[in-house]
């Protein structure tokens, strides 16, 4: 055989070789890696897809080691005395109200500046300085009690969100009057989904299910040309679902009026505030809004079911129109039953066959 034949022969041997490999590893079978655990007062679950368990694993340990930091700084609920207290930057900033401002991390910082963006746009409906309020509804603590109407408008006072200055080249933020107390529960678990969902793609994840108690994030399609199903609870059953909704690469998060309450004199008191009364939202039932960002997504939940359906659609447009924040979508359900969706999930939503 001449030299020249040799060679060629080599080299297709060698090609063979790559091509097998290559079929081989694209027809590794899909396997996958879940992972729950109980972090910022809910449950957490991510379920990460693809060919090596490995991968899957290491991916999800970081993408829960990143919420359980972001649970450190942001939880507000730490006992004064503890490493934790001190650590947490909203415990921090919490004790110094009126006294000084406090240097926070990246992330806290962000969020802050994002919530009070939202809570401008919203003339105040979502307000991150709900905190006194909260604490006298006693939501996060064992003692909820309907407080006095004297008391409400009290707190109402050290709610206002232009007594909270941000410091940028510092990324300080210093609460102006004593006694104000951030609260960053109506944001925090979507932030935290949205950067979960970024470290599972820098881990090179390019499928999976992040639920981190009602906030959803799914990365990817379900199956090649297939959305994720997700469901939407029924408010007034709640072990049925209202309708499902057909996502891919996005966000849907959930506020309702289900989700933590108190009973008292058999009314029903939720933990989603209207900051004009300092009493829990009436104007509706759930709201689900679906967005590309789970963080933005998770305050627009909380603010659009704050609004009410007239304004929340006024507020979508506006968004829409301006176009910053993506797409954005929602299922506003009435207290009645009574439902809207908006234009653009019209296509993506069913309603569950018995309604
Ligand atoms: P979500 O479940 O996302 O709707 O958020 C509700 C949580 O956000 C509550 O448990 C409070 O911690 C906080 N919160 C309550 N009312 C408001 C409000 N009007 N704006 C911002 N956060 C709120
Ligand atoms: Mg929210």
């Amino acid at each position: 055989m001449k030299k020249a034949q040799k060679i060629i022969l080599q080299v297709l041997a060698a090609l063979a070789v790559i091509i097998l490999i290559i079929s081989i590893s694209l027809h590794k079978k899909e396997t996958s890696y879940t992972q729950e655990e109980l972090l910022m007062d809910t449950y957490i679950k991510i379920t990460a897809y693809g060919t090596d368990q490995k991968v899957l694993e290491e991916a999800v340990t970081k993408a829960f080691l990143s919420i359980k930091e972001l649970e450190k700084i942001t939880n507000r609920y730490y006992a004064p005395g503890t490493d934790e207290y001190q650590n947490s930057d909203i415990c921090q900033l919490n004790e110094k109200a009126g006294l000084e401002e406090v240097k926070v991390s990246a992330d806290t910082y962000e969020i802050i500046k994002k919530a009070l963006y939202f809570g401008e746009l919203s003339q105040g409906s979502f307000n991150i300085a709900i905190g006194p309020v909260m604490d006298l509804w006693g939501f996060g603590g064992n003692n909820k009690k309907v407080p006095e109407d004297g008391l409400l408008e009290e707190a109402l006072k050290l709610t206002n969100l232009k007594d909270i200055a941000l410091n940028e080249e510092q990324k300080s933020v210093f609460l102006t009057k004593p006694g104000m107390k951030l609260d960053l529960g109506g944001v925090a678990k979507g932030y935290g989904a949205a950067k979960a969902a970024e470290i599972l793609k820098t881990e090179g994840i390019e499928k999976a299910l992040i639920d981190a108690g009602g906030n959803i994030v799914v990365i990817g399609e379900k199956e090649p040309g297939q959305s994720w199903k997700i469901a939407i609870q029924d408010p007034s059953d709640l072990k049925k679902y209202f309708g499902i909704l057909k996502l891919t690469d996005q966000a849907a998060v959930t506020s309702g009026d289900y989700q933590r309450y108190f009973e008292s004199e058999g009314i029903r008191y939720h933990h989603i505030i209207d900051p004009a009364t300092g009493k829990p939202g009436n104007k509706g039932s759930s709201v689900t809004v679906v967005a590309e960002d789970s963080a933005i997504a998770d305050i627009l939940s909380t603010t659009l079911f704050v609004l009410g359906k007239e304004k929340a659609v006024e507020l979508a447009a506006k968004l829409n129109m301006d176009g910053s924040f993506g797409n954005i979508e929602f299922v506003f359900i009435e207290k009645d039953g009574s439902y809207y969706v908006s234009q653009g999930l019209e296509s993506k939503f069913t309603l569950e066959g018995n309604r």
